[in-house]
């Protein structure tokens, strides 16, 4: 059935392609994999891979093998990475290795159990691709340990690859990290010529074009966000995909002193309407943010006051007088207003990756062009 409440997140999907060809027109001949693990970064996972697929993206990457199995089972065919080992629930990780398997994703592997545990869920040698730590301490083998790898009797390495931790601010660190990874570029390609060799994500695809390699790993960009704080999006000509809207569910007149929500931490500075919104931070509008965001309704942008409450929030409009059911934006455009998901990360003092990721199962996504 239709949704009863106007709350929703809009996906556009010509702004997803349009994003798609910023990347490959950064890239040329490197192909692109699209990075849709999170739900794509909670844009809707199965729309957002066909859609990148159609317009030219040539891999996928999920995080969780189960990602990678809800791909599968909406039709998808393309190549899908796998972007760490997966341990499972106990300490064997054959039954993780088992499921990659059935969904043929294509592990990252970076060490030699996990290479073991392939080799024994498979009958033949297993296509995979190396993960190596160069300099982001996460995940990913030591570059002393890829010999080995290499060596192993039941992969078939394919490709290779590495993980930048500062490309979106620092160039030095990156350029220690990339001189580390040539050397094991040389070492993969020595003994298998045609790998996949990868090492950027947004921030080293769109800043560092010697981080390029065979493909890049693009995800932020796509979702026409900032990989690097305090850069704006726009400024690489990037389109923001999402669009979060809702519609004026309550609207009153209050007097100057009236205070608002929980806590009586926003006080009418003057007479004046005040909208109450069908969204709050059960639908990810973080709460911490109270007070610091602004919303579009009728053409003008126009302060959130008050605590952001679970399930609705509050607006101040002054003299304007809103009507119920008028459309609201926040996040995205409205005629000439536009709210970027960067000034909901400064409000929430974190990064524009999380904005998205918080916008919970709750809010419909609808997606358009
Ligand atoms: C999430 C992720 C990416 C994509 O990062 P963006 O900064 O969003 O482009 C690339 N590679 C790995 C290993 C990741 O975990």
């Amino acid at each position: 059935m239709e949704p009863v409440r106007p709350t929703m997140l809009e996906v556009d999907l010509s702004a997803l392609r349009h994003n798609l060809d910023v990347v490959r027109a950064a890239t040329g001949d490197a192909q692109v994999c699209a990075v849709v693990k999170a739900d794509a970064y909670g844009h809707g996972a199965a729309v957002v891979a066909r859609t990148l697929l159609d317009a030219g993206a040539a891999w996928l990457a999920v995080a969780l093998v189960e990602e990678g199995e809800a791909l599968r089972a909406a039709g998808i065919e393309a190549p899908i990475l796998l972007l760490s080992e997966p341990v499972g629930r106990g300490r064997d990780p054959r039954p993780a290795a088992r499921r990659l398997l059935d969904a043929e994703l294509v592990p990252s592997v970076a060490t030699t159990s996990f290479a073991d545990a392939l080799a024994a869920e498979a009958d033949e040698r297993v296509g995979a691709h190396l993960l190596v730590d160069t300099g982001m301490a996460r995940v990913g083998a030591r570059t002393e340990a890829v010999g080995e790898l290499l060596d192993h009797p039941g992969l078939h390495v394919t490709g290779a690859w590495t993980h930048l931790a500062r490309a979106d601010e620092d160039v030095d660190t990156t350029d220690r990290q990339l001189a580390r990874w040539d050397a094991v570029v040389t070492q993969v390609r020595a003994r298998v010529p045609n790998a996949v060799i990868h090492a950027a994500n947004s921030a080293g695809t769109l800043r560092h074009p010697r981080s390029h390699f065979d493909l890049v790993r693009a995800g932020i960009v796509l979702y026409g966000l900032s990989p690097a704080p305090g850069v704006p999006a726009t400024s690489f000509g990037l389109r923001q995909v999402l669009r979060l809207r809702t519609g004026v569910s309550f609207v009153k007149h209050v007097a100057a002193g009236t205070p608002v929500s929980y806590g009586h931490t926003w006080t009418a500075p003057v007479d004046g309407w005040l909208a109450t919104l069908p969204i709050g931070y059960a639908d990810g509008v973080p709460r911490i943010a109270s007070n610091g965001i602004e919303v579009l309704l009728a053409g003008r942008r126009l302060p959130q006051v008050g605590r952001v409450t679970m399930d609705q929030t509050m607006v101040f409009c002054g003299e304007h007088r809103p009507s119920l059911g008028d459309e609201v934006v926040l996040l995205g455009g409205q005629g000439d207003g536009f709210v970027s998901v960067d000034e909901w990360a400064a409000a929430a003092d974190t990064i524009s990756y999380e904005i998205p990721c918080q916008l919970t199962a709750r809010v419909p996504r609808v997606h358009l062009g």
